[in-house]
């Protein structure tokens, strides 16, 4: 059973505030890194321990340059850095994806730095009319491929958000809870990786039991930016309905993220 891994920086136990996931390269960005780290090899564990024969983990926050390579689990592969098509790897055929540190949407209250792709010049992301965030997208684009997600780990905000798009058949492990934008009652990292790894091999037993996510095409998306500008200066044939909003009917998965 072969499993695809996608990860992000917010959503892991220990990372609470901004400055660890935008100052690349900071004393707090490494420790964030570290932690995230830590939570991956728990999920690459309980995959094999579930009786998974291929973990790929992919690198999925900011730019994918976060992993500590050195620091992964020996028996798991990675892939970093941007590429195109964004399924060269998913068509290599996985039975089953976890999606680890994630995040709630843009405006989850006591949502931990919860944001939708950029928490710097994003404000807002609609799927026919609904608010919806990374986790409803990457879970899409997977699906796509016929690639059920299994399990969520994330704050509480972050597994509601997955259960609410996903269904109550995933696995979701809480590792925090929002107190605020930028403040997160925790377990120890310890721990939260001890519970990581159980949900992963829980994870496994739910392989076939759980389908693809597979929204039926076109989507309407809507896309709000914090600044104007932004939109003054987009080149694509998305249509504006105000000074910072841009709308699309999307007929590919491809193009869900992106105007
Ligand atoms: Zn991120």
């Amino acid at each position: 059973m072969r499993i695809y891994i996608s990860t992000d920086l917010e959503g892991v136990c220990g990372v609470y505030r901004f400055e660890q996931t935008r100052q690349y390269g900071t004393p707090a960005n490494l420790e964030a890194r570290r932690l995230l780290m830590g939570e991956i090899n728990a999920a690459v564990c309980g995959a094999f321990e579930g009786g998974a024969t291929r973990v790929v983990v992919r690198d999925g926050h900011d730019g994918s340059k976060s992993f500590i390579p050195e620091e992964l689990d020996e028996r798991a592969e990675m892939v970093m850095g941007v590429y195109s098509p964004y399924d060269a790897v998913l068509r290599q055929g996985f039975d089953g994806a976890f999606l680890i540190g994630y995040h709630s949407m843009s405006h989850t209250p006591r949502g931990v730095l919860c944001h939708t792709q950029s928490s710097l010049t994003w404000d807002n992301y609609w799927i026919n009319g609904k608010p919806a965030g990374e986790i409803y997208q990457t879970a899409i684009l997977l699906g796509s491929c016929d690639i059920p997600v299994l399990m969520v780990t994330g704050d509480d905000k972050t597994v509601q958000e997955a259960r609410e798009f996903l269904g109550d058949d995933i696995v979701t492990v809480q590792v925090k809870t929002g107190l605020s934008r930028e403040g997160a009652l925790m377990y120890s990292p310890k721990r939260a990786r001890a519970m990581i790894r159980e949900g992963a091999k829980e994870a496994m037993k739910r392989i076939g039991k759980i389908k693809p996510c597979k929204p039926k095409f076109p989507l309407r998306i809507r896309w709000r930016f914090k600044d104007s500008g932004i939109v003054d200066r987009y080149k694509g044939d998305a249509r504006r309905i105000d000074a910072t909003t841009l709308e699309k009917i999307v007929t590919r998965p491809e193009d869900i993220i992106f105007p």
